[in-house]
């Protein structure tokens, strides 16, 4: 079963559903997202989302609340339509007290039976506001939760989640996009840390991607990070660099059917 680890809601559904049959992908484990890009018209449009995201990576738009509920309505919406295709990961607030996020989680993941928490978009130096999301994992069934670790984040960053990790050694975690620009000393880190994983999507560079999925083939997901990835072009980018078919087969879609309980 080919599986895609990471994508967005992205209009109109049908359309996604049409590129995961094109490419050959069984099943997308999908995410809520607060912009849609994929619905630029030109240039412009793209410039504004992305300064919108850019926002976003630093931090600057706060907890927003009542855009992620919004967000998950989307989701949910979606996972409804193509309830055999689609797998939910639901956006949570990072930095709330205990108590809001817990009975955040229970309202938003647990009632919508989504399977994992995120994408987390954090600014540098700002991993401790996850404190709260990994207690929540652990009173909920020990969750996974999925942080973006490309820019902004450092590598001290990175290191500090995988602190969290080893405090919390039941709850999986995935660093999304390899690490970016700190991926070899990620791996490093991936090798430790027995719960902690990675996501393939907007690998580095297809050298980085290479390395990585054939050094530690058994903790990599592959991602698409739709609307950013191409379906087709990321499957093919594992195919072509997986040293062997069972290493291809692992990276595409058994390591998280199994950590997940996908059938
Ligand atoms: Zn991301």
């Amino acid at each position: 079963m080919i599986i895609d680890g990471h994508s967005h809601v992205t209009f109109p559904i049908q359309e996604h559903i049409k590129a995961m049959d094109a490419a050959g992908i069984d099943k997308t484990v999908l995410f809520s997202t607060t912009f849609h890009p994929e619905a630029s018209k030109n240039f412009a449009d793209v410039q504004s989302s992305m300064e919108f995201l850019n926002d976003l990576l630093a931090g600057k738009k706060g907890s927003m609340v009542e855009v992620r509920q919004k967000a998950v309505s989307e989701l949910m919406d979606a996972i409804k339509q193509y309830p055999n295709r689609y797998i939910g990961f639901g956006a949570v607030p990072a930095g709330l007290e205990l108590k809001p996020t817990l009975q955040y989680v229970a309202e938003n993941i647990q009632n919508n039976h989504l399977t994992g928490m995120g994408e987390f978009t954090l600014g540098s130096g700002q991993i401790h506001l996850l404190k709260n999301i990994f207690r929540a994992s652990q009173e909920f069934h020990n969750l996974p939760i999925w942080i973006h670790a490309f820019f902004p984040l450092t590598f001290q960053d990175i290191k500090e989640i995988s602190e969290l990790a080893k405090d919390y050694p039941e709850t999986p975690v995935i660093l999304g996009h390899l690490g970016g620009s700190n991926w070899l000393e990620t791996v490093a880190l991936i090798k430790e840390i027995s719960n902690l994983y990675l996501d393939t999507s907007a690998y580095y560079s297809t050298f980085v991607l290479a390395s990585i999925i054939n050094e530690v083939p058994e903790k990599c997901f592959f991602g698409v990070d739709r609307p950013f990835g191409d379906l087709q072009l990321s499957k093919n980018a594992v195919l072509q660099f997986a040293k062997t078919s069972a290493i291809a087969n692992a990276v595409l879609g058994e390591n998280i059917a199994r950590l997940l309980n996908i059938e």
